[in-house]
């Protein structure tokens, strides 16, 4: 169970910060354009949109998608579902190492699991397959995440939800008058309480969505509107 408390420890900044540092000025760009959520079909556009996301749109967007299936028997080809047409999108990695750089560096790289590519172009291949080609300068905008499409909009939707409500205590419901009586989930920033014994009581029902709801927090630098 992550520590009980307002402030990330050091060494978990440290992993945030260093986890992501990969990720470049689009990625940042990417970051400040969102604010909200990665339902928002600008920024988060379809396979279908693609093409004219990557042409007419001034501001990044990213592809993200489940994973269905990969092989590596000549290059990395991973296989997703498109969140909104459920169309199957190959992503297929063109890079000198062919993609061995993400399937041996990745635990996450397994079905149900999401991918996620900054600025991606689509294109049809030669079989007729429609995808994603991967060259060598793109492969620091593919980020695999530990969740599938469906944990990742659930998790962003309390986490907003939480956002708001965060004078009550999200184990027993108890409100306050003064927010600065509860302490917050050390890991997640979201989850409130009123104390240790709340934390412990919430557990069980919270470790999944805290590590999800943590990496939303830092992959979208979710502000929490402030408290009162
Ligand atoms: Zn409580
Ligand atoms: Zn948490």
């Amino acid at each position: 169970m992550p520590p009980i408390s307002d402030q990330p420890s050091q060494a978990e900044a440290q992993a945030l910060s260093s986890k992501h540092s990969l990720h470049n000025d689009s990625f940042n760009d990417l970051v400040a354009a969102t604010r909200n959520t990665i339902l928002n079909e600008q920024i988060f556009p379809s396979f279908d949109d693609l093409e004219a996301a990557a042409r007419h749109n001034r501001r990044p967007f990213a592809y993200i998608g489940d994973i269905t299936s990969y092989e590596s028997f000549l290059r990395l080809v991973i296989t997703l579902k498109d969140p909104k047409t459920h169309q199957p999108v190959v992503v297929a990695f063109y890079d000198d190492g062919r993609g061995t750089s993400i399937s041996r560096n990745n635990r996450d790289l397994t079905e149900g699991n999401t991918v996620m590519i900054f600025g991606a172009r689509p294109k049809t291949f030669l079989d007729g397959r429609q995808g994603i080609r991967i060259e060598n300068e793109d492969l620091n905008n593919v980020l695999i995440l530990p969740f599938s499409y469906d944990k990742l909009v659930a998790a962003n939707e309390r986490y907003l939800d939480l956002g708001k409500q965060s004078n009550a205590c999200s184990s027993c419901k108890t409100r306050v008058a003064d927010t600065k009586v509860l302490s917050g989930c050390g890991r997640c920033k979201v989850t409130r309480y009123c104390n240790k014994e709340c934390q412990t009581a919430d557990w069980d029902k919270h470790k999944l969505e805290c590590r999800a709801m943590g990496e939303i927090r830092t992959l979208f630098r979710i502000e929490l509107p402030a408290r009162a």
